[in-house]
């Protein structure tokens, strides 16, 4: 039996003026949401307008990172070279805390699958892929 390394980088950042924001948030530990400035919806995933008040005026702005568990579901089948041994994992849609219907797709680390259950409390934490890429997660409230 031989023993084989997964080398693969992880995917990349996309250079989007657009989302910039949102990845720079997760490199400075911060859960950054697109917010529209006249109005003060949020809107993810970002938009080049508000689709509430038709607004133009939009900036990432923080969050608490507090959130509730709205969906997930266990990925047992790698979707990129880099994941190949990482899983299976847990997909989730949190609702985030700061607006009703404020959802978010994610991954969900560190909660045994036995205690996993729709409506949990949930917080943001951040896991540094790469040097460019840090990717925001969540795990159960309380617990960091
Ligand atoms: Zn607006």
């Amino acid at each position: 039996m031989s023993t084989t390394v997964n080398t693969a980088a992880p995917p990349g950042v996309p250079d989007d003026p657009l989302t910039n924001f949102f990845w720079e948030g997760a490199r400075a530990g911060e859960l950054r949401i697109q917010r529209c400035q006249a109005c003060g919806t949020y809107i993810h995933l970002p938009r080049p307008v508000c689709r509430n008040c038709r607004g133009f005026d939009l900036a990432g702005e923080p969050v608490s990172g507090m959130a509730t568990l709205y969906s997930y579901t266990v990925t047992h089948k790698p979707f990129h070279p880099f994941y190949v041994d990482r899983v299976p994992y847990t997909v989730a849609t949190v609702e985030l805390a700061e607006q009703a219907g404020l959802q978010l797709l994610t991954r969900l680390v560190d909660i045994d699958d036995d205690r996993i259950e729709i409506g949990m409390a949930l917080q943001v934490t951040f896991e540094q892929l790469s040097a460019d890429l840090t990717i925001a997660v969540f795990t159960a409230a309380g617990v960091r």
